[in-house]
């Protein structure tokens, strides 16, 4: 199993993903941060948004 929280990312968040697969968790983190943050994502430009995919890429840990 692998773990993304929000937390992790030093966002205020009881948000936590769980998935079998890396890809999964990051699939589901990014689904809800496309909704439930989306206006932390909307001010990002493009050079931005990689920096934080790799920060979420990162932070997801295996469980
Ligand atoms: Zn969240």
């Amino acid at each position: 199993m692998n773990k993304f929280a929000c937390k992790d990312l030093g966002i205020d968040c009881d948000f936590v993903a769980t998935a079998e697969t890396k890809e999964e968790t990051l699939k589901k983190a990014m689904a809800h941060g496309g909704t439930v943050h989306k206006d932390i994502m909307k001010g990002q430009s493009e050079a931005q948004m990689a920096v934080f995919d790799q920060k979420l890429r990162d932070s997801i840990q295996p469980v």
